[in-house]
């Protein structure tokens, strides 16, 4: 299955909540949650009641949709985390926070994890002093990002909009050099994800 192309606020009102993942218009009032928070559809003020199968497919879907992430990649990503030690649930969130996009998202150097993934395609970003196009890579501790000299002055501008964020602390970054340096993984309650994990593991286990 292919990347989700379609309106990314559809996806905000179907799960009633703000995902942010616009951008700059996810701060704004033009918002289609502060506009109007209905399920999109003809029956739009009409609140379904999901089967336990529906549940747990809305959650996968939201993190899904949230990392922007394809079928195949979730799917390979479950296997990874289900491989390793711990909670297969927290593993999974781990993987998908040590995304280059996420980290410059994270970072306050994109409005959006799909405006920061733009900037991985477009070559914008360096790992380690080398080019690096793959938003999917998966960073690991000591990793060092950098974005070349000429974005930096258009990252910290849009950064201005954003306004303050919460930085999680398993990253170090420099704002004017635009630099980035990964200092540990990050813990699961480092990520702020609004997602039922459990749910999507039972979704995968089934
Ligand atoms: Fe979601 Fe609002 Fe952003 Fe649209 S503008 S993606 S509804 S948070």
């Amino acid at each position: 299955m292919s990347r989700y192309t379609g309106p990314s606020c559809k996806i905000c009102r179907r799960n009633r909540e703000k995902l942010f993942l616009k951008g700059e218009r996810c701060f704004t009032a033009k918002c289609a949650i502060e506009k109007r928070n209905v399920p999109p559809g003809p029956q739009s003020g009409v609140l379904r009641k999901l089967s336990e199968y529906g549940r747990r497919l809305r959650e996968k879907q939201k993190l899904r949709f949230l990392y922007g992430v394809t079928e195949a990649q979730m799917q390979i990503a479950f296997k990874k985390a289900l491989a390793q030690k711990g909670v297969t649930g927290s593993n999974l969130l781990t993987l998908f926070e040590r995304r280059i996009d996420n980290v410059l998202y994270r970072a306050g150097f994109s409005l959006s994890r799909k405006d920061g993934r733009q900037f991985v395609l477009h070559g914008h970003v360096s790992v380690n002093n080398a080019k690096s196009n793959i938003p999917s890579r998966l960073l690991k501790v000591g990793d060092e990002i950098s974005l070349v000299p000429g974005v930096v002055p258009s990252f910290k501008l849009k950064k201005e909009r954003i306004g303050e964020r919460n930085h999680p602390t398993w990253f170090s970054f420099d704002e004017e050099k635009g630099s980035i340096k990964i200092l540990t993984f990050p813990k699961r309650e480092e990520v702020d994800i609004p997602v039922d994990v459990q749910l999507i593991v039972e979704y995968y286990s089934r």
